[in-house]
């Protein structure tokens, strides 16, 4: 496509399609070009970065889970940093969802959800993330008495105290969790879109469905999902984590999904592959989360550079980083080091976050725009 081809409406939303390729390969050859000049760790520390998949409960640290459960008197929790170390190595998917069901326990009040959203929000902007969309699951605290006013209020003043102090932004997407044993899920996908539409600010961007995925059918969420969407949200249903290929069509098919999280499994299908490279659909990957829960046996066989090579649309994220030992910051170093991506391959990484974001086109722009001016001032010293 040339200039003279572009509707004036595109043109004033950003850069042409042409445009952004050259601007990737350019910047992409520049990031290649700091190997001599920066180390693995400047490079991903001076990139601007963009988090699409990380959940705010999963986000809490070991210091926050014990110092809650000690002003809460909440049992169960191991009461040092080293036995909470110990606690979160997963056997498997269930114990990772075991233990986490636990862990939340120590949220009680608003106090405690304002604290997790700022810390969370402030650990990412020490980590030069400079926008995230957040999972957090409102039926994980009110099923257990929490007021959802209390939940939304809280997240909310974290969010915006970690705004004022960073400028750091952050963007809600309620999830439904999967798998609860004996609670009617349909039930709780119903109340879930009620307490967003109800308590949600203009934070608010979309709804997901996380937790377990084997003997959780994507199909029945349609209503919750259709209900979402009518209200202006996007659909971001985790799918193709722990089980295959078709439910990731499914959350196609049924949930309209904008993104899929994890979604690595699609592999197996390569007509899924196609249709998510022919319809741009993007899966937010997780590399060390899938070999934390045991979905991937080790960084040498995960998936995610095959998923580049095919031209799928992807994503770099940590999904529950403490829980999981990890930060966006060291998925981006495992990237280079055990995926073997090289830095040009990442900054594209980097920059797709950014393009798969439910930003405004001009605010992507001057994201990208900051990520390019990074990359070659690295590439350049002197300048
Ligand atoms: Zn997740």
């Amino acid at each position: 496509m040339t200039d003279t081809t572009t509707p004036p409406a595109a043109a004033a939303a950003g850069p042409s399609p042409t445009a952004v390729t050259a601007w990737d390969d350019e910047t992409s050859a520049a990031a290649d070009a700091t190997v001599g000049t920066a180390t693995d760790e400047q490079f991903v520390d001076a990139l601007p970065k963009v988090e699409l998949h990380v959940h705010l409960e999963g986000s809490m640290l070991p210091g926050t889970v014990l110092a809650l459960a000690r002003r809460h008197g909440v049992e169960d929790i191991p009461t040092d940093e080293d036995a909470l170390r110990a606690w979160y190595e997963f056997r498997d998917f269930n114990h990772f969802l075991a233990v986490y069901r636990t862990a939340v326990q120590v949220l009680r009040d608003e106090e405690d959800f304002a604290l997790l959203a700022r810390e969370t929000a402030l650990g990412l902007a020490a980590q030069n993330v400079r926008y995230a969309e957040m999972y957090f699951t409102p039926w994980i605290h009110t099923m257990r008495g929490v007021s959802p006013a209390e939940v939304f209020a809280g997240i909310e003043r974290g969010r915006l105290e970690a705004r004022a102090a960073t400028g750091v932004e952050i963007r809600w997407i309620p999830d439904i969790p999967g798998g609860l044993p004996g609670v009617d899920i349909l039930m709780v996908a119903d109340r879930t879109v009620e307490y967003a539409l109800t308590y949600g600010s203009d934070a608010l961007i979309g709804l997901g469905i996380g937790g377990a995925e084997v003997g959780v059918p994507r199909p029945q969420f349609a209503p919750a999902f259709s209900a979402a969407r009518d209200a202006g949200l996007r659909s971001v249903p985790h799918a193709g984590e722990t089980t295959g290929a078709r439910t990731v069509w499914d959350a196609i098919e049924y949930l309209g999904a904008d993104r899929i999280g994890h979604g690595i499994r699609a592999l197996e299908d390569s007509a899924l592959i196609e249709r998510l490279r022919t319809d741009a659909i993007p899966l937010d990957v997780n590399p060390t989360s899938n070999l934390r829960t045991g979905v991937v046996a080790d960084y040498a066989s995960h998936p995610l550079p095959k998923l580049i090579e095919l031209g799928v649309p992807v994503s770099l994220n940590s999904d529950d980083p403490p829980m999981f030992g990890t930060t966006l910051r060291e998925e981006y170093l495992h990237a280079l080091r055990d995926l073997g991506l090289s830095r040009g391959s990442v900054a594209r990484l980097a920059a797709a976050a950014v393009r798969h974001s439910f930003l405004d086109p001009d605010r992507k722009v001057e994201l990208l725009t900051e990520q390019r001016i990074a990359i070659e001032r690295l590439a350049t010293p002197s300048a």
